[in-house]
C-alpha cells in the first residue's frame, strides 16, 4: 500500500497580511488554500510561513517532509541562507520541490537551477493566459484537457533564463503575444523539481480546478519512492568483486606493467 504523501507548503505569507483585497482573495494565505485542496485529495498537507521561527522549516519538519512546495515573492532575500541550504540537502536526498510561480526567483529555486532564474520578461496587465498540454503522456499532465485558460493572470515570457529542463510539460501563450516554458521538471541529486508558472497573488488561481489538479499531479509525481535504493558513496576500501592476483607490490613491477 502506498504510504500517504506528507507535503509542506511553505508561503511567503506577507502580501496577504499587508493587502485587503488580496486577503479577500486568500483568506488563509495562498498556503492556506493549497494546503487545503491537497488534503482533499487525500495527503497529509501541512504549512510554513517566512515570519515562523525558521521559516518554519527546522530540520525535523524537513525530514518528514516528502514533498516541499514554494511560493515568495517579495522576500526572497529574507530567507536565511542557513534555510536554504537545509532545503538543498533534503531535495540532494530525495524530497520533491515544487516552485511556484514568483519562486522562480527564490534562492533555493536559483541554486537549483544553477542560472539567474530570476529573469524573464514580465507584465501585470490582467491578461488572458492559455497553458497547452507539451507532453501528454507526463504523469503531471494526467487528467487534463490539452489546453486550459485562465481568464486573468500576470504576463511572464521568454527568454527565461532556466537550464534546459527535463521534461517540458506546459508552454503559456499570453494575450498580449509572448509566450513561455510554464511547467518543466529537473531532477537534483535525489530529488526531482517541478516548476510552474501560474499563480500571481491578485488572481484566484489557486482556486482553479486545473491549476489544482496540476499540483496534486506534481505532488505525486515528485514524491521520493519508498524502495529507493541507498547509495554509499565516498571511501569504499572494501572491493564488491575479489581484485586480481596481479596487483604490484614493488615500483619495479609496477613501471613493468605499464611497459617501461
Ligand atoms: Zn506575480
Amino acid at each position: 500500500m502506498q504510504q500517504t504523501i506528507r507535503v509542506t507548503v511553505w508561503n511567503e505569507y506577507l502580501h496577504e497580511i499587508r493587502h485587503e483585497s488580496i486577503r479577500a482573495i486568500y483568506p488563509e494565505g495562498i498556503h492556506g488554500c493549497i494546503a487545503g485542496f491537497l488534503n482533499k485529495a487525500g495527503m497529509k498537507a501541512g504549512t510554513a510561513t517566512l515570519r515562523e521561527e525558521e521559516h518554519g522549516l527546522r530540520q525535523e519538519v524537513l525530514d518528514n517532509t516528502d514533498v516541499l512546495i514554494w511560493w515568495g515573492h517579495m522576500a526572497h532575500q529574507e530567507v536565511q541562507d542557513e534555510i536554504v541550504e537545509r532545503v538543498y540537502r533534503r531535495v540532494m536526498q530525495g524530497m520533491g520541490l515544487i516552485a511556484l510561480h514568483s519562486a522562480h526567483a527564490s534562492k533555493i529555486f536559483r541554486k537549483l537551477c544553477g542560472t539567474d532564474s530570476d529573469q524573464l520578461r514580465w507584465r501585470e496587465a490582467n491578461e488572458k493566459e492559455i497553458l497547452w498540454v507539451m507532453d501528454p503522456a507526463h504523469p503531471i499532465a494526467q487528467g487534463l484537457p490539452d489546453h486550459f485558460i485562465l481568464p486573468h493572470e500576470e504576463m511572464y515570457g521568454e527568454t527565461f533564463v532556466i537550464p534546459r529542463p527535463d521534461d517540458l510539460v506546459f508552454v503559456s501563450w499570453f494575450e498580449g503575444g509572448e509566450v513561455f516554458r510554464s511547467g518543466v521538471t529537473y531532477t537534483r541529486g535525489l530529488g526531482k523539481v517541478f516548476y510552474f508558472r501560474p499563480g500571481h497573488e491578485t488572481f484566484p488561481t489557486f482556486y482553479n480546478p486545473h491549476v489544482q489538479q496540476v499540483i496534486i499531479n506534481a505532488v505525486r509525481w515528485a514524491a521520493p519512492y519508498a524502495a529507493m535504493p541507498k547509495v554509499s558513496l565516498g571511501h569504499n576500501p572494501e572491493p564488491i568483486m575479489p581484485l586480481s592476483d596481479r596487483r604490484p607490490n614493488t615500483l619495479g613491477q609496477l613501471m613493468e606493467d605499464y611497459g617501461k
